[in-house]
C-alpha cells in the first residue's frame, strides 16, 4: 500500500523528544546551524532519566565539535575527558592473548598495494617486527603516551562522562537559543491523513506542536517505533549479547590512552578510564549467563571505590526498518544499536545528525527520506560486519557462547571481506566506509586472520632495500613516540578536570 502525500508546508518547528547525547547533539548542531531560521525545543524528564553509558568515541567526534565551534581544552575539562588512540581487546583471539585497534595507519602504503603486503614478505623473511611496531598510535597507547603533533598526524578520540558531555551540549544548544521543556510525553498525536506526528502531549497537559520532529527517546523509540509503527530489524543471529550491568569506579592509576575491552565466559567487560573515575561495564548474552553470575563476574572484577550503584540495561541488536518515517527522524538507541565494542553508536548519532542536516527538508520529500535511509542503511550494516568480525574470527572454543558465534553464519559482506583478506592480504573497502583498511587490517589480523600470501609488488625491492623501508619506518615510529609525554601529565596541564564530588566522597578528599 503506497503512503499519503506528505504535506508540502515549510518546515520551522522541530521538536526533539528525549535529552540524552542524541538528543542534545541533535539539539547543539541544528540550533548552531539553522537555530536563526528554525524553532527549536527538546523535551526530557529527569525522572525517566538516561540511559548512563556511551562514554567511549571514535575520531571523527573532533569534526564535529570542529563545526559546532567546541573548544577541545573546554570540552576535556568539561566532561572529565581523556584520550584515546584505540582498544585493547584482551582474551579475544585467545585467553591470555591481547591486540590493539588503533585509530592510527601502519607504515606507508605503495600505490599498488598496502603496506601490509611488504610487512607480510617481510615476516616471511625474517625482516619484520609485530605489526603494531609500525604505527605511532598503537606505540603510543603501549607505552601510554600521547601529545599533539603540529601537523595533526596523530588520530584519536576521546573518553568522557555521558551526564557531563550532554550538559555541556544542553548549554551550548541554549546560547543558540534551543528552548528545553521539562516533562513526561504522555502521548503522541498524529494526523490521520497523513500519517504524520503532529504534536506531543505531556503529562503537565502541555502541547508541544511541531512540524518536524527527532525522535532520541532511546530504546522506548516513543515516536518512530510506538506512534508511527516502524518495525525492528533484529540482529541477535550475530550479535548474541543482550544485557549489561554498569558503573562508575575511583581511578586507582593515571588513565591509559585506550579503552579495554576484555573478553569473559559470555560476554566481555569495559573499562573507560577517565580523568578521576573510571567507567565500568559488563556485556553479555542472557542465553549463557544469567544475571546473577554476570554481576559477581562483574563486581569481584572491578578495582577502586564503587562510586554508583551498578544498573542494569537491557538491548536489542539491530536498527529500526526506516530511520526516517514521514516527518520524523530516530536518531541513537530509538534508531539503532549495535553493541558497544566498537564505540559507534555516538558516531552514528553524528552521521544521522550530518546527513539530516545536509538534506534538511524546506519541505517534506519522500526521495530525500528514502536516500537519507539507504545511506544510513549501509553505514549500520559495515558498522555492523565490524563487530561480527571480532566474535566470529577467534580461536577460542572454551565455552558454549565462544563455539556457537565462531560457527555462526555470517552475513555474505563479511564473509567476502574475511575470503579476499586471508586469500590475497586485500582489504574490500568502499569510499565513505567508517573503518578503513588499517581499521580491517588490525583487527582480522588481530583476531588470527593471516593472508596467505602477498602482492607481487612486495617482491620488487630487494631483501636490504624492504630491510631498510621497515627499519626506517619502526625506527621513526619509536624516535616519534619517545618524544611524547605521559597521557596524563600531557593533560594536567592541557586541560585538567575538577575531581568530582562523588569521587572526593569515596576517598574522603578534603
Ligand atoms: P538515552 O540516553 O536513553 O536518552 C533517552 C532520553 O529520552 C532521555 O532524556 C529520557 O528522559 C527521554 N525520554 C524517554 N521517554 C520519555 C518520555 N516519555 N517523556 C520525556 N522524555 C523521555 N555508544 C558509544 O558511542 N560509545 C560507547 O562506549 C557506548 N557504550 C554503551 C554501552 C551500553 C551498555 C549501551 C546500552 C550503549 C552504549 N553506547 C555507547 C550507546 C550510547 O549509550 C547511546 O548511543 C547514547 O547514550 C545515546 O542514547 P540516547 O540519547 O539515544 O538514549
Amino acid at each position: 500500500m503506497s503512503n499519503p502525500p506528505l504535506p508540502d508546508t515549510p518546515i520551522r518547528r522541530v521538536v526533539i523528544a528525549g535529552g540524552g547525547t542524541a538528543g542534545w547533539m541533535a539539539a547543539a548542531a541544528l540550533s548552531r546551524t539553522l537555530g536563526k531560521v528554525l524553532d527549536i525545543t527538546l523535551v526530557e524528564s529527569e525522572e525517566i532519566g538516561t540511559v548512563g553509558v556511551g562514554e567511549a568515541t571514535i575520531p571523527p567526534l573532533r569534526t564535529f565539535h570542529r563545526l559546532l565551534g567546541i573548544s577541545e581544552q573546554e570540552y576535556l575539562a568539561g566532561t572529565q575527558g581523556t584520550i584515546k588512540l584505540g582498544i585493547s581487546f584482551e582474551g579475544w583471539k585467545a585467553r591470555g592473548h591481547r591486540y590493539i585497534h588503533s585509530f592510527g595507519t601502519s607504515g606507508r602504503d605503495h600505490w599498488s598495494a598496502g603496506f601490509q603486503q611488504f610487512w607480510l614478505r617481510g615476516r616471511q623473511e625474517g625482516l619484520a617486527s609485530d605489526y603494531a611496531d609500525y604505527c605511532i598510535e598503537l606505540q603510543a597507547a603501549h607505552q601510554d603516551r600521547f601529545a599533539h603533533l603540529p601537523d595533526s598526524h596523530v588520530n584519536y578520540a576521546y573518553h568522557m562522562d555521558a551526564a557531563l558531555y550532554a550538559r555541556f551540549l544542553r548549554e551550548l544548544a541554549g546560547r543558540h537559543g534551543c528552548r528545553r521543556v521539562e516533562g513526561k510525553i504522555a502521548e503522541v498525536e498524529t494526523d490521520a491523513g497523513n500519517g504524520c506526528i503532529r504534536a506531543l502531549k505531556l503529562e503537565s497537559g502541555d502541547v508541544l506542536q511541531g512540524d518536524f520532529f527527532i525522535d532520541c527517546t532511546g530504546f522506548r523509540a516513543l515516536l518512530i517505533g510506538q506512534a508511527l509503527g516502524v518495525g525492528f530489524s533484529d540482529w541477535s543471529q550475530w550479535l548474541p549479547n543482550d544485557r549489561a550491568l554498569a558503573t562508575q569506579t575511583t581511578a586507582v592509576r593515571d588513565a591509559v590512552p585506550y579503552t579495554r575491552a576484555i573478553a569473559g565466559r559470555a560476554g566481555w567487560q569495559w573499562r573507560i578510564p577517565l580523568q578521576h573515575r573510571v567507567g565500568n561495564g559488563i556485556v553479555y548474552s542472557s542465553r549463557f549467563m544469567d544475571d546473577d553470575e554476570a554481576c559477581e563476574a562483574f563486581l569481584s572484577s572491578l578495582e577502586g571505590e564503587v562510586i554508583r550503584t551498578p544498573w542494569p540495561v537491557r538491548f536489542r541488536p539491530g536498527q529500526r526498518e526506516r530511520c526516517w518515517e514521514r516527518n520524523c527522524v530516530a536518531l541513537g538507541l530509538a534508531g539503532s544499536f549495535i553493541e558497544p565494542l566498537e564505540s559507534t553508536t555516538i558516531h552514528l548519532i553524528q552521521r544521522g545528525i550530518v546527513r539530516l542536516l545536509q538534506s534538511f527538508p524546506g519541505v517534506l520529500s519522500q526521495a530525500a527520506i528514502d536516500d537519507y535511509n539507504a545511506q544510513l542503511d549501509a553505514e549500520l550494516q559495515h558498522v555492523r560486519d565490524f563487530v561480527v568480525l571480532h566474535y566470529h574470527a577467534t580461536e577460542r572454543r572454551d565455552s558454549p557462547y565462544w563455539e556457537e558465534v565462531a560457527s555462526m553464519r555470517l552475513p555474505p559482506s563479511l564473509q567476502h571481506r574475511i575470503d579476499l583478506f586471508r586469500e590475497t592480504g586485500l582489504v574490500f573497502h568502499q569510499p565513505g566506509e567508517l573503518f578503513a583498511e588499517n581499521s580491517w587490517i588490525q583487527v582480522m589480523m588481530g583476531q588470527g586472520i593471516q593472508p596467505r600470501r602477498h602482492h607481487p609488488v612486495a617482491d620488487v625491492m630487494t631483501r636490504e632495500d624492504l630491510g631498510r623501508f621497515l627499519g626506517d619506518i619502526r625506527r621513526n615510529v619509536l624516535d616519534t613516540v619517545r618524544q611524547f609525554p605521559a597521557h596524563m601529565d600531557y593533560l594536567r596541564r592541557y586541560a585538567p578536570a575538577p575531581v568530582p564530588e562523588a569521587v572526593k566522597r569515596a576517598q574522603a578528599l578534603p
